[in-house]
């Protein structure tokens, strides 16, 4: 396979790496960016975000459980974790989506499910998983990222 030449290349598309990219992609440099895992990293994905909104929902059932010390009279209620869970998914997935739409917009190219190594000075080698590479074929075609994804699916549910 010829190796394709970046001006930039990312090895792990955290929250710090991707602002990098997108500006560098934004000024017109050819930029790569290589997750194995997530887009745009831990953050949005299975730490800082993710934690508060759960959080977030605790405080709710917290402030309800107390509702009765701010004068307010309920009967009981019940904590639907399924429900807690669906609202952190989809604030996970709306995120993912708003980072696509950015590589989109700026050109920085993704290869999500890519796992990379130097393997020489200014040289990455870039792993995909056997199931991607007709994936990766194809949507190089179609996008100017390279979205290593089954379409239609979300193979890391968080
Ligand atoms: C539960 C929790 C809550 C948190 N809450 C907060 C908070 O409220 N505020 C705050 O400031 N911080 C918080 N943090 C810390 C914050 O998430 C991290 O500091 C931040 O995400 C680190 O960013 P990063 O870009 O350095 O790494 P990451 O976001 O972890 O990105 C690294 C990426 O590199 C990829 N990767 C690694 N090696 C390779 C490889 N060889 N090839 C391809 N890809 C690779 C990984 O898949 C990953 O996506 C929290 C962390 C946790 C666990």
């Amino acid at each position: 396979m010829q190796p394709e030449e970046f001006d930039l290349v990312m090895l792990g598309g955290g929250t710090g790496s991707t602002v990098a990219a997108w500006t560098f992609a934004g000024e017109g440099k050819r930029v790569a960016v290589v997750d194995r895992k997530y887009i745009g990293g831990s953050c949005p994905n299975i730490a800082c975000l993710p934690s508060k909104n759960i959080i977030h929902s605790a405080k709710i059932a917290s402030y309800i459980r107390r509702s009765k010390e701010f004068g307010i009279s309920l009967d009981g209620f019940t904590i639907d974790m399924s429900g807690v869970r669906d609202r952190k998914r989809k604030m996970v997935s709306d995120l993912n989506d708003m980072y696509l739409e950015n590589y989109r917009n700026t050109g920085a190219i993704l290869i999500l499910g890519g796992t990379g190594r130097f393997i020489a000075p200014k040289t990455v080698e870039v792993t995909l998983p056997e199931w991607d590479q007709a994936s990766v074929a194809r949507h190089q075609r179609d996008h100017k990222y390279r979205y290593a994804s089954h379409p239609g699916s979300n193979p890391w549910p968080c």
